[in-house]
């Protein structure tokens, strides 16, 4: 491990781990300051590696991939210099497939492939949920990979295509994979954009004087200077040039989308744009709904910062009871601690959050959270609130009950240790040791993103699979591995 290379979250290993970032620039100068700009923006969706793949026409591809923070590795004129080109695509990277946790360089993307029509590079945000099946049956027919990715099968599938274009050879390679995929190419002219037919995980398309962007949200078109122009759609495949502009079309069977209803509470940041809304805005409705649902009367709404804080804010603003950063949250500690001892590990998360004590002394406190996974930050706390004198601590959560892993591309641990999956809410709150637990409903926030009439049981618009246990796509692999499937009602 280098003196730089950042622990995954060291402290952070009670929340559900954001999957990838992925950034593509083409008809820019110098693209891969955009694209290191975009991934800079899209670093919270994973912080343990990136990569940059560029093309120009006189030193063809060229790529840099390292562990670590963009800002440490993208920013050297030593690093930049070596990524010419007017196109350019790139992956930051948290591993949910492979060497979990363990991410091996040899695992950090945008992957590359020669083909004989010319090269192609490829980085991908999701989890293909047949990518054993997949492996195997390539690896049985002669592929020979490169690394432990799941991603790395599109190149394979895409190598024993007899499509004539790299569109071609990725539509058919993409058409055996199933799973969740938002996925940004590039050949040495064109940039590529595709989004599987569910539309699970977000890609957005924005345009800088001549030359366009692809981006996981649209906080990173924003820092570069682009214009969001829209969504790309669930199913769809663009085909960028700066000669031809943007090419659509919808190469598989369309179905009901059904985007990670947990990108809007917890994954995307809040100044990014989801299905037309600000996510921000989206999370304080959360706070209302929550505050409608599951009122308690309580002298202060505090949020765990900063994930709960929108929520917080509408909870306030829903019932009447006054908003107070009653925890504060060190900005430098945390993501960036270099190796800590044992010593410093156990004192966890006070670590990272300090209770603002002449605050909350002998008040009744609404503590607003995103989610509760094992549920042992929570607990912690709450031990903290109330060392610090507070009265009663109630808990809200601004998503239900997390009690099934998810296969689309975010970490979650295994169901046994999803403290919803072992316990009921009275349970938690006990075993949480605060004085009440309430989650927002699905219903309740199916209509915080905009769904007025709640969740459609028969028809949901939104994966929301980690708290209905209703897969949208059969995670095959899994059930494969044993992973036993909700009990049809
Ligand atoms: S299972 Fe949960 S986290 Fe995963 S894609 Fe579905 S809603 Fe998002």
């Amino acid at each position: 491990m280098s003196k730089t290379m950042p622990l995954a979250h060291p402290f952070d290993d009670d929340k559900l781990k954001e999957e990838c970032g992925i950034f593509g620039a083409v008809g820019v100068a110098d693209a891969a300051n955009f694209v290191a700009l975009g991934l800079h923006a899209l670093q919270h969706r994973g912080q343990e590696a990136g990569g940059i793949v560029v093309h120009d026409p006189v030193h063809g591809f060229n790529s840099a991939r390292r562990m670590g923070y963009v800002r440490d590795n993208f920013t050297s004129h030593e690093v930049m210099q070596t990524l010419p080109g007017n196109i350019g695509i790139g992956h930051v990277r948290y591993s949910t497939a492979g060497n979990k946790g363990q991410t091996a360089i040899r695992d950090v993307q945008p992957f590359f492939g020669e083909f004989s029509m010319g090269g192609a590079a490829i980085a991908h945000n999701g989890n293909i949920t047949n990518a054993d099946a997949l492996r195997r049956e390539l690896i049985e027919r002669g592929s020979i990979f490169q690394s432990s990715s799941d991603s790395e099968c599109i190149i394979h599938l895409m190598a024993r295509s007899m499509g004539r274009t790299i569109p071609d050879r990725m539509e058919e390679a993409l058409r055996k994979v199933e799973g969740a995929f938002s996925v940004v190419a590039m050949t040495r002219t064109k940039l590529i954009g595709v989004r599987d037919p569910l539309g699970v995980r977000p890609l957005v398309l924005g345009k800088l004087g001549d030359g366009y962007m692809l981006a996981s949200e649209t906080c990173a078109l924003d820092i570069v200077g682009a214009e969001f122009l829209r969504e790309i759609e669930p199913g769809e495949m663009v085909v960028i040039s700066a000669k031809s502009g943007v090419q659509s079309h919808f190469p598989f069977r369309r179905r009901q989308s059904r985007f990670c209803i947990f990108e809007h509470v917890y994954f995307s940041r809040p100044d990014s744009i989801l299905g037309g809304r600000s996510v921000y805005e989206t999370r304080e409705n959360i706070g209302r709904e929550l505050a409608k649902e599951s009122p308690v009367e309580a002298d202060l709404v505090c949020p765990v910062p900063d994930s709960g804080t929108p929520a917080a804010i509408g909870f306030s603003l829903q019932s009447g009871i006054p908003y107070a950063m009653g925890i504060i949250r060190n900005q430098y500690m945390g993501r960036t601690f270099i190796e800590p001892s044992e010593q410093i590990r156990n004192m966890g998360v006070r670590l990272k959050l300090n209770v603002n004590r002449a605050l909350i002394r002998n008040k009744r406190i609404i503590l607003v959270d995103d989610s509760v996974v094992r549920g042992t930050t929570s607990r912690k706390i709450k031990d903290m609130l109330l060392d610090a004198g507070a009265a009663e601590v109630h808990f809200r959560i601004a998503s239900p009950p997390t009690a099934w892993p998810c296969f689309y591309g975010v970490d979650t641990p295994q169901r046994e240790k999803l403290l919803a999956a072992t316990m009921t809410e009275d349970e938690m709150r006990d075993h949480l040791g605060v004085d009440s637990l309430k989650f927002i409903s699905l219903d309740g926030l199916y209509r915080a993103v905009g769904e007025a009439e709640g969740r459609d049981s028969k028809a949901p618009k939104y994966c929301d699979a980690c708290f209905s246990g209703e897969y949208p796509v059969a995670p095959t692999d899994m059930i494969e591995k044993g992973f036993q499937l909700k009990a049809a009602e």
